[in-house]
């Protein structure tokens, strides 16, 4: 169905100012009230659903330019849900709305009982590994479900609610007083608009039953620590036939035992043995999927970072991918046998013998205490 112009519906030209749409949609309200049009209130209430459409899109200069440059096109899905003219809004709401702004707040805005469930939140545990490569989980949720045996109605089985006779359905009671509308959430069934005379046994006439629901959530490759899955309608059911709420998937990385992760970076350390740090030499680092061979120059000092582009983690966003630091440690020996010892201590008296100058590798030497030093002195 194509739907009318704003401009058109609400008798204004593409220019009016935003006190002329004001003035124009009370005028238009007015005139198509279905309280004032008794003889035909289905094509007045038709027509003023769409008069408040229009002025809601003309009346917000967001919308109304994006409406100039894109049409219906370019409001109807920023419109969302929440202004559209489901089921689950009772026509008592708009009209709530409507009479606060025209009548200056008299009734102002009732809502129905009709509510949307809940959303909820779930903590997702995972290891490094599921959460960089992706990964189907299993969660169990605690949730208030429809109930099975009275379909969510909350009338015992063979029975069914029947509509409020004081409302008749709609859960508001309008009182006139002169010109003047009063409504009020109708006191009989408290908004409900319908009556449970026989309540189901299994929900106490609720509707909802408390549930453990089993859910496969299929696990992006890339997520972090913080990073939220939503799984729609999979929250709360409703009341009142309202939509049921969804459910958020909290991720939560675990500690792994070698990897750090920083964004798209991970970090590790490596040890290096003290004769490889002196005469460099090449070993193996693990990363995420295997290991890869680590080249270490000659003379490198302990805490040097190496990095191996392309072995960090493929971002969930954008697909970059990071790389992998291995900070280096060196190793002291230890246990050292007789002939060992000796050799070191040779080396020592080489390092420090007979007054030569010294040498970083001296310093490197003497447990780092230069570059503690040089820490200090910036
Ligand atoms: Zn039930
Ligand atoms: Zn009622």
């Amino acid at each position: 169905m194509a739907k009318e112009d704003f401009y058109k519906l609400l008798g204004v030209d593409k220019n009016a100012s935003d006190a002329e749409i004001k003035k124009s949609y009370r005028r238009m309200a007015m005139k198509y009230h279905p309280d004032r049009n008794k003889d035909n209130s289905e094509q007045a209430e038709k027509k003023f659903k769409q008069i408040k459409e229009a002025y809601e899109v003309l009346s917000d200069p967001k919308k109304r330019s994006a409406y100039d440059q894109f049409g219906h096109a370019g409001v109807d899905q920023s419109m969302g849900g929440g202004h559209g003219f489901g089921g689950a809004e009772s026509f008592s709401d708009i009209f709530g709305d409507v009479f606060g702004d025209i009548f200056g707040g008299a009734g102002g805005r009732q809502r129905s009982n009709v509510q949307r469930g809940s959303d909820l939140r779930y903590n997702l545990e995972l290891t490094l590994e599921e959460a960089v490569g992706g990964a189907e989980a299993t969660v169990k949720v605690p949730v208030l479900v429809a109930c099975d045996e009275c379909g969510g109605s909350g009338a015992q089985k063979g029975s069914s609610p029947v509509t409020c006779s004081t409302c008749h359905g709609q859960g508001q009671v309008r009182m006139q007083q002169g010109f003047f509308s009063v409504q009020q959430t109708c006191p009989t069934c408290r908004g409900a608009g319908k009556i449970i005379k026989d309540p189901c046994r299994k929900c106490y006439g609720q509707g909802r039953v408390q549930e453990t629901k089993t859910l496969s959530v299929k696990v992006p490759a890339g997520v972090d620590t913080g990073d939220r899955i939503r799984l729609a309608g999979e929250g709360e059911a409703g009341v009142n036939g309202g939509p049921a709420g969804d459910l958020y998937v909290q991720v939560q990385v675990k500690d792994h035992p070698i990897f750090t992760r920083d964004g798209a970076n991970l970090y590790c350390e490596v040890p290096i043995s003290f004769p490889t740090a002196c005469l460099g030499g090449e070993l193996q680092v693990p990363t995420l999927d295997g290991k890869v061979k680590l080249k270490i120059p000659a003379e490198t000092q302990t805490g040097k970072l190496f990095r191996l582009r392309g072995k960090g983690v493929k971002q969930v966003r954008g697909g970059a991918v990071g790389d992998l630091l291995c900070r280096v440690q060196i190793e002291t020996p230890v246990k050292l046998t007789k002939e060992q010892k000796e050799l070191v201590e040779k080396l020592r008296d080489t390092l420090s013998g007979g007054g030569k100058k010294h040498s970083p590798q001296e310093h490197s030497w003497t447990d780092g205490v230069k570059s503690f030093f040089d820490k200090l002195t910036g």
